[in-house]
């Protein structure tokens, strides 16, 4: 279960789509989120944020702390990159609005379904793969190999 929630960034200009992995910390440990527009104007603090390509997502590590005993694995250490990589408050997909995107571009797709499905079936995987490649590429932090 991962509910999904909408969080405007500072100015407003933009909002994220989040993700709390099973609901373990509510959306009130993040603080704020800022969009490429108005990331500049915070100075980037790791004790409390995380960035990802032009953005930041501010944590209230105080509040998310008074929950920590409900995640063992990663009580010890509690940070940012802990709330984030575990998928505990993180983008919903890769980045900001992927599951948009990533709706819309499947459905362009879909016209190929219906008349030709194995070029489509192939066209999907190298889709699938293109799109992580690129957003790799682009930094995302949730694209990233190692
Ligand atoms: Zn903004």
């Amino acid at each position: 279960m991962c509910e999904e929630h909408a969080i405007g960034c500072h100015c407003g200009r933009s909002s994220a789509s989040l993700m709390f992995r099973d609901e373990i910390f509510p959306e009130e440990i993040v603080s704020a989120v800022y969009c490429p527009a108005c990331s500049g104007e915070r100075e980037f603090d790791g004790d409390t944020m995380i960035a990802d390509n032009g953005w930041l997502i501010e944590y209230d590590m105080e509040a998310a702390r008074f929950f920590q005993d409900r995640v063992p694995e990663i009580a010890a250490e509690m940070s940012p990159g802990a709330l984030f990589d575990g998928g505990y408050a993180t983008w919903r997909g890769v980045y900001p609005g992927d599951h948009i995107d990533s709706v819309r571009e499947r459905q362009e797709l879909l016209d190929l379904a219906r008349t030709d499905k194995p070029r489509y079936f192939k066209e999907f995987r190298q889709w699938g793969l293109k799109r992580m490649e690129r957003l790799r590429l682009d930094g995302w932090r949730k694209a990233q190999t190692d």
